[in-house]
């Protein structure tokens, strides 16, 4: 498969804390590699928004997007995205960043448990099978509750805690142990008219697979599920765009035949060919 309306709706530019090059140069990246569209979408940490400066990067990360959404109209879509991480874990401060910014798609994720370090940071070398069910257990608990609040667009890499989990540390997960809470998440988002992200970064580290799997996917699909997203989570350049055919097959291989983009939080079906 070459499809030809390459979408790739989960990136970071330099005002990420992890990213590494301009809004400017990831676009002029994406036009060489013949992407149709973009979405940058640093990150926002809502549990530390004013402790780590984050509303200091709102601002510049919406202003230099904008900047780049300009300078590329008629040869790019540039969206101007972000991805907020546990917003509801302060959700009167995101919903206010969200009346502040007119942006185009918001991304939602979990990164980490309340008052917790991200998922990366754990040794989940030290710790138990229980353990670890324990933490897969709160984490989906929490998305749950992210997919009930709702106020985003696209319910990003659904599974996260796995790619350190069973990429990084490989330790072995039966997620249909977990099926009742990724249901209640799957019909939730459904219900609350929320893409799932399709996002392809895990293609390209030791997990080896998308987050979430062809499987969830499918599933959905299956509960009534309308709208993918497919995103590579690029933070350098030679990332971007990474992943999206194969993205776009496992969307074709769920039930879907559109992925879709965001303008003003409005979305837009493309036709996967
Ligand atoms: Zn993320
Ligand atoms: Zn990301």
């Amino acid at each position: 498969m070459n499809p030809k309306n390459l979408l790739d709706l989960h990136i970071h530019t330099d005002n990420s804390f992890d990213g590494n090059h301009s809004a400017i140069f990831l676009c002029e990246t994406a036009v060489s590699r013949g992407l149709r569209a973009v979405a940058l979408t640093d990150h926002l940490e809502m549990d530390h928004f004013f402790d780590q400066n984050f509303d200091r990067t709102a601002m510049q990360s919406y202003f230099e997007i904008v900047k780049a959404r300009s300078a590329f109209r008629g040869t790019l879509v540039v969206l101007a995205g972000v991805e907020l991480g546990d917003p509801t874990y302060d959700i009167p401060q995101s919903e206010a960043l969200l009346r502040q910014y007119d942006y185009d798609f918001v991304i939602g994720s979990i990164h980490n448990l309340r008052n917790t370090a991200d998922f990366w940071f754990l040794r989940y070398d030290e710790i138990t099978d229980d353990e670890i069910r324990t933490l897969l257990e709160q984490y989906f608990e929490e998305v749950l509750a992210l997919a009930r609040w709702g106020k985003f667009d696209a319910l990003a890499h659904l599974t996260y805690p796995l790619r350190y989990i069973c990429g990084e540390h490989g330790r072995k997960v039966d997620l249909h142990v977990y099926a009742q809470q990724i249901d209640a998440i799957l019909e939730t988002a459904a219900k609350n008219q929320l893409a799932l992200e399709i996002n392809t970064s895990g293609l390209r580290q030791k997990i080896g697979v998308t987050m979430p799997n062809l499987d969830i996917v499918r599933r959905f699909r299956a509960l009534g599920g309308k709208r993918v997203t497919i995103g590579s989570d690029a933070h350098f350049a030679k990332d971007l765009g990474a992943g999206i055919a194969e993205g776009m097959e496992i969307a074709l291989r769920a039930g879907f035949s559109h992925v879709s983009l965001y303008q003003n939080r409005e979305p837009i079906e493309i036709l996967i060919a």
